[in-house]
């Protein structure tokens, strides 16, 4: 059985009071599912801390694909690792299109952080064009196989997969539970051997008034959560429907 999980990707928001405020929200979640949040870099040990005794997993939003070096303003797997992050989302859509990051960077991302321990959640996920024009089974299968091809695919079940419909990132535009059943099918039969004991997230505009229709289809495992992460008591809910 695969063990849903509930992340919540802060993005770039927050202040150490609010982030603390949020953290004491958090300590109010009697979650039975995993449960783990994404800080902005410069909060990860003040919420590592705060959750410790906890089983709230914490993780960053995204990691440099060198080892170290002369990399101004970036950050290694070693050093998440070393504050205590369990997790590291990469190839989020933002980081794709705001960044630039290729198909091959995230692969290199996604091997630096399991060469440390850090669970990867590697987003995948296709524009609105790239849906209009029936691409969009094509373009996840792309993503994925980037990643597959230089990591195994046993690396997939060491991990987590989040389909994210760019188009529905923090446009309020959820996919249906149909279209996002389909991609996350999709995603399990490309899986092969590891294909049942891959956990599978879906993200884009998940609340609590759509979260329990989305964990009732049979491939979703759970959501990576945005905009609705930053507010402890609607993530609670998510977290509770899970
Ligand atoms: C995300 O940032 O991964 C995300 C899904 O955002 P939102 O829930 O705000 O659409």
């Amino acid at each position: 059985m695969r063990r849903p999980l509930v992340a919540g990707n802060w993005k770039m928001y927050g202040s150490r009071e609010s982030i603390a405020s949020l953290v004491s929200g958090l300590l109010q979640i009697n979650s039975v599912v995993d449960v783990a949040v994404f800080p902005p870099y410069v909060y990860l040990q003040q919420v590592i801390k705060a959750l410790a005794d906890t089983t709230v997993g914490v993780g960053a939003q995204n990691v440099s694909e060198q080892r170290q070096g002369a990399y101004t303003g970036e950050i290694s797997a070693d050093m998440l690792k070393d504050i205590g992050c369990h997790y590291v989302i990469v190839g989020h859509s933002e980081r794709r299109t705001l960044y630039g990051e290729s198909d091959q960077q995230v692969a290199d991302k996604f091997i630096a952080a399991q060469s440390v321990g850090l669970v990867p959640i590697l987003c995948v996920g296709e524009t609105l064009a790239q849906r209009e024009q029936d691409e969009t089974l094509a373009v996840i299968a792309r993503q994925l196989d980037a990643v597959t091809a230089v990591a195994g695919i046993e690396a997939a079940c060491k991990a987590v997969i989040a389909y994210e419909p760019v188009w529905a990132i923090g446009t309020g535009k959820t996919a249906t539970v149909d279209q996002a059943q389909e991609v996350h099918q999709a995603i399990r039969q490309r899986l092969g051997a590891v294909a049942e004991s891959t956990r599978l997230l879906y993200g884009g505009s998940v609340k609590a008034a759509n979260a329990a229709e989305l964990f009732a289809q049979p491939d979703i495992d759970g959501a990576l959560v945005g905009g609705a992460s930053l507010d402890s008591a609607e993530f609670g809910e998510i977290c509770k429907l899970a």
